[in-house]
């Protein structure tokens, strides 16, 4: 069994291939595994530092099944329930803290409790919960064709619970502006998150580097089951024989045979390794064109600790999030290492990383104060083809993991999961590809 591509949905059909006994050979371009997911250690300070901080939630079933059969799952810090801090411009410091109580009565001890939004506003915030509680039929949150904010405008949201609730939520979330990025989606994530079992939302943060916690463990465990990853190594092209895939072509003409083969590449990839008359299907020609929406991570090293959280989301800056990646991580050394994240930032990905430290110390000064403008050291991380942009239209293009050819799978992040662009819906991709393949594999 070939998998095209070793990113976390590669990663987790090969684990779970693996674990049924399925021995199998992921084929990955890079000179290593793990794709969007993924961490190296910063030369200057040894400190380790993701390809952008990735925050998961305790709702994310399959990713903490994942982590605990590649023996990783102790790597991970489980909040006991959702506390978010953020910096207001007018109201300063502000928690989103919700009480431990059942679902839905942590919603509203949460809404009601936090310092974030005025009462009249959290009346507002209420009033969405309930579309998200009880969603009315054809209500605007099922309408397939609906943008963020034009849900948020059908459940009467005020500007200020916009900017300072809605749109950094969409931002987190979708890696869209609420302006562009499907209601569908984001409720499907809400609803996940907030209303099936009070624990979801809990953060979950990795206390080591993307790679320490993924694709390290995960290709070992497919190692010792028989398997291998080859990286370095292109695949160009698949050959087909009487409607199957018999064999996969690397970039240096290598024919690799094969019983069934998994394309876990993002869209514009896979199009091109599918036999021409899938590939001129209208679907997947406009998915192998849909919008990349980018992520501008920003680390910076000072010599003070300034900052008492270990995460903060920033209201009304260019900087949305920012991470303590020394406390996070439990670093060694004096000071602080901080991860500034931008996400969708089509404009600042075009900047220059003189412009981008500069942003980023401009809004950490007017949080913090002064000690925050002069970091002793910065690296930015630009991913460009961070996610797709999931706009209405493009939900609807994304085709199911099953193919029209009995043994070739797709799997990704893109794929329908009815989640945004996450590791969850990459892990879940991965795991129902390796299910279907079993499955006609007998
Ligand atoms: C900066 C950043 C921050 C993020 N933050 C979060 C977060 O906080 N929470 C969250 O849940 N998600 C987050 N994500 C999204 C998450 O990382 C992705 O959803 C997930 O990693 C996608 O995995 P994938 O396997 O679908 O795709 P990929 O990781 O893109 O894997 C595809 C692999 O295929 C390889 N490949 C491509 N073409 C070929 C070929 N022809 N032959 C062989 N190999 C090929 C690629 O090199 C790559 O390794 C973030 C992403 C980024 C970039």
């Amino acid at each position: 069994m070939v998998i095209v591509g070793a990113g976390l949905s590669g990663l987790a059909a090969g684990v779970d291939l693996s674990s049924r006994g399925i021995p199998v050979l992921l084929l990955e371009e890079r000179p290593y595994a793990g794709g969007r997911a993924r961490s190296f250690v910063d030369e200057t300070t040894g400190d380790v530092i993701d390809n952008g901080q990735h925050v998961l939630i305790a709702g994310y079933e399959r990713t903490m099944q994942f982590l605990a059969t590649i023996g990783s799952r102790h790597h991970v810090a489980v909040q006991p329930t959702l506390v978010l801090a953020f910096h207001h411009p007018v109201r300063g410091f502000c928690t989103l803290r919700f009480p431990l109580l059942p679902s839905p009565f942590h919603l509203l001890g949460g809404i009601a409790s936090t310092d974030l939004l005025s009462p009249i506003d959290k009346l507002r915030l209420l009033r969405a919960g309930r579309e998200l509680l009880f969603p009315p039929t054809g209500g605007a949150g099922n309408h397939p064709g609906l943008t963020i904010a034009q849900w948020l405008d059908a459940a009467g949201q005020s500007a200020e619970t916009k900017r300072s609730f809605w749109e950094p939520l969409a931002l987190a979330i979708m890696n869209e502006h609420a302006a562009t990025a499907s209601a569908r989606v984001f409720l499907h994530a809400l609803h996940t998150a907030f209303v099936r079992h009070r624990r979801n939302a809990a953060l979950v943060v990795p206390a080591v580097g993307l790679s320490s916690l993924f694709s390290d463990p995960a290709q070992e465990f497919i190692r010792t089951h028989g398997g291998s990853v080859r990286c370095r190594t292109t695949v160009v092209a698949t050959r087909m024989d009487g409607g199957r895939v018999v064999a996969v072509r690397t970039r240096e003409g290598e024919e690799i045979p094969c019983t069934s083969v998994i394309l876990a590449v993002p869209p514009r990839e896979a199009s091109a390794l599918l036999p021409e008359p899938m590939r001129a299907e209208g679907f997947m020609k406009e998915m192998a064109a849909v919008p990349m929406s980018p992520i501008v991570s920003i680390h910076l090293w000072f010599p003070a600790d300034f900052m008492p959280q270990e995460h903060l989301g920033l209201i009304g800056k260019r900087i949305q999030w920012v991470f303590h990646r020394r406390k996070i991580l439990r670093e060694k050394g004096a000071g602080s290492h901080l991860s500034a994240v931008i996400s969708a930032g089509d404009r600042e990905v075009e900047m220059t990383n003189e412009q981008l430290v500069a942003l980023a110390s401009e809004d950490l000064v007017q949080v913090f104060g002064n000690e925050a403008g002069a970091p002793v050291h910065a690296v930015v991380i630009r991913e460009k083809r961070a996610t797709f942009s999931c706009a209405p239209a493009v939900d609807l293009l994304r085709p199911d993991q099953a193919t029209p050819i009995p043994n070739m799978f797709l799997a990704g992040d893109w794929t329908a999961t009815g989640l945004p662009a996450t590791i969850e819906g990459a892990v879940i991709s991965g795991e129902r590809c390796a299910a279907l393949a079993a499955q006609r594999a007998g």
